[in-house]
């Protein structure tokens, strides 16, 4: 996943192995069809058939969250109208027995078939869609299972609405029948999004294998050069690890919005192409896109132990998103580096952002990374509360802490291995060999084999809230950052506040700021500055021309009681990281920087 407030035939043919080797049951099989007749009524109509299932009854179950956004969703909540038949079309009795599970009365019946309509109206990479432009299935929304049939193939018939002929997903299509796909599985299914309608496709190939970016329009994009730059970021990642784990991929731009999700030969991916003609904006798309492909190599292959197979029911805790997000954002600037896309000048310039976001934050005194990936449930997802003074994004630490990583790493091995080795060896070890992921300790062990030394202080660094020796790490590259605090211009006050329905509303007190210290709270409503009446616009300039030091009457409405407090304003501080070389590194800078980042 990859947030915008700020997420295959060796594989395919592995599981097809695993599914029959896990159990998958020969005599059963399973096929969804899914009609979408009125599309602008935004219900899909889904129907289920089980034929050979045992048993007097059956649990069908819709997932509660999907994977890559760790937030549990209840999907089941949009389901309407469940019915349950037997082959010859008597209605079988059922019961709710939890919030996402139907058990079905089946008696043995050698073919069971469920309906029902599934409301899909938020046009979000985690949600799914239908509308009259467009669909877009995100799988665990629409598909249920058979609790403990989780690995039996599947098939999806889909009856596109009348008005479209486009179909595009990671999923393999099933010859001569035409919208109609399989999956070996369904953790295969769960993570092959489908986008429907008429979309324009644009096609590449990477050592043979068909890639495709499909959208409702590339607008004024040049798309040759679109095209161009997709491909070379993928030959850039896929040549990182050596190994491309899929027959075809597809970029899914499902509109526009912010967010993306990974997912094994797929990305779902908010897009419009409006605004990106800019070179700076045209950049951070093209990052955000190596975001989430390389997310296939890391999550979805390297990925830690608690995130694959999953638990569709319930949060899947892990300490590691540091890693497995961070990390991606740290590969982010090396893959469009490798690939001639972003010179070594723009990453010194954009790297430092990241470090800045959670170094600024004031959460960064309260919540160490590993803490931020476990509490990714009940947190990142569902801002609210204090979380703005007490989080902080494992995006952005994870990023800062797999910079100096991959820098320790190289120092300690006199440049022999880099962080890129650790990627290949987790990649070889516990997804091709072990098939499995990692738990937090091998991920330490590869790191320290391939230094060769005790790493124990960045791992300190990610389950504490320990400052962090940046000069130290940098140099290793021969580079200079610049921690000192920086004042700001103006007089610093301390609180966000925002335009409610014309009142100019405190939406967050920054911990220990003016003030916080005066008494601010959230959901004050700011009525006047020194007298004078108080909107959004007024708001945004107000403390600019003033100092440190000067004092502010500020009259608040809180609920029904009005009443002026005093502010004193005050300095804030803030440290840019910025990069530059020093001017004489050693022979072993040199060559770190000359290895880590192209020009
Ligand atoms: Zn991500």
């Amino acid at each position: 996943m990859k947030n915008n407030f700020r997420i295959i035939a060796c594989w395919v043919v592995l599981l097809c192995a695993a599914s029959f080797a896990f159990g998958a049951r020969a005599e059963e099989t399973m096929a969804f069809t899914v009609s979408m007749e009125k599309p602008e009524a935004h219900y899909y109509h889904v129907v289920f058939r089980c034929d050979g299932l045992k048993g007097a009854t059956q649990d069908f179950k819709m997932p509660s969250w999907t994977p890559g956004y760790y937030l549990i969703m209840d999907y089941a909540k949009n389901v309407l109208n469940f019915k349950a038949e037997d082959e010859t079309g008597n209605p079988l009795a059922w019961e709710k027995t939890a919030k996402n599970t139907w058990m079905v009365r089946t008696g043995n019946a050698a073919s069971v078939a469920v309906s029902y309509d599934v409301y899909a109206f938020t046009l979000f990479v985690a949600n799914s869609y239908l509308g009259s432009d467009k669909g877009f299935i995100s799988p665990t929304g629409v598909f249920m299972h058979v609790a403990g049939r989780i690995r039996n193939p599947v098939t999806v018939d889909l009856r596109l609405h009348e008005k479209w002929s486009r179909v595009a997903t990671g999923l393999d299509p099933v010859e001569g029948k035409p919208n109609t796909f399989r999956a070996p599985d369904f953790d295969v299914l769960y993570d092959c999004p489908i986008l429907m309608g008429n979309q324009e496709i644009l096609s590449f190939e990477v050592k043979g294998i068909p890639h495709i970016f499909a959208a409702d329009g590339f607008g004024a994009l040049d798309k040759a050069k679109f095209v161009s730059d997709h491909k070379r970021m993928v030959e850039a990642a896929t040549s990182l690890i050596g190994d491309i784990p899929y027959t075809h991929y597809a970029f899914l731009g499902i509109g526009p919005g912010g967010g993306g999700i990974e997912h094994l030969n797929s990305s779902s991916l908010a897009f419009s192409p409006d605004g990106l003609s800019n070179p700076g904006s045209y950049m951070g798309w093209l990052s955000f896109v190596a975001h989430e492909y390389f997310h296939l190599y890391n999550v979805k292959a390297i990925r830690p132990i608690a995130l694959g197979p999953f638990d569709y029911d319930r949060e899947n805790y892990t300490n590691m998103l540091w890693v497995s997000e961070g990390g991606t954002v740290y590969y982010e600037y090396l893959i469009l580096n490798r690939a001639g896309l972003m010179t070594r000048d723009e990453v010194l310039e954009r790297l430092p952002r990241s470090i800045a976001a959670f170094e600024n934050s004031p959460g960064r005194l309260f919540q160490s990374a590993t803490m931020s990936s476990f509490d990714a449930w009940i947190q990142y997802f569902s801002r609210g509360g204090d979380s703005a003074n007490t989080t902080i994004s494992y995006y952005d630490k994870g990023a800062a802490l797999l910079l100096i990583l991959d820098l320790a790493i190289r120092h300690d091995s006199q440049n022999r291995h880099s962080l890129d080795d650790v990627m290949r060896t987790l990649y070889g070890v516990y997804y091709k060999e072990k098939k499995r992921g990692f738990t937090d300790g091998e991920f330490r062990a590869v790191c320290e084999g391939l230094s060769g030394t005790s790493l124990a202080e960045i791992f300190e660094y990610a389950s504490t809230v320990k400052d962090i020796d940046y000069p130290k790490y940098l140099a290793y590259a021969g580079l200079e950052i610049d921690v000192a605090p920086k004042a700001l211009p103006g007089g610093s006050f301390g609180a966000a506040a925002r335009d409610s329905n014309g009142s100019l509303v405190v939406t967050n007190v920054e911990r220990n700021s003016p003030a916080w210290q005066a008494g601010l709270s959230p959901q004050d409503e700011i009525i006047a500055l020194d007298g004078i009446r108080a909107d959004a616009r007024m708001w945004n300039g107000a403390f600019a021309s003033r100092k440190a030091g000067d004092k502010v009457a500020v009259e608040i409405a809180r609920g029904k009681k009005i009443q002026t407090i005093e502010v004193i304003l005050g300095t804030k501080t803030e440290r840019t990281f910025r990069l530059k070389p020093m001017p004489n590194p050693d022979p072993l800078q040199a060559a770190i920087f000359k290895d880590w980042l192209k020009n």
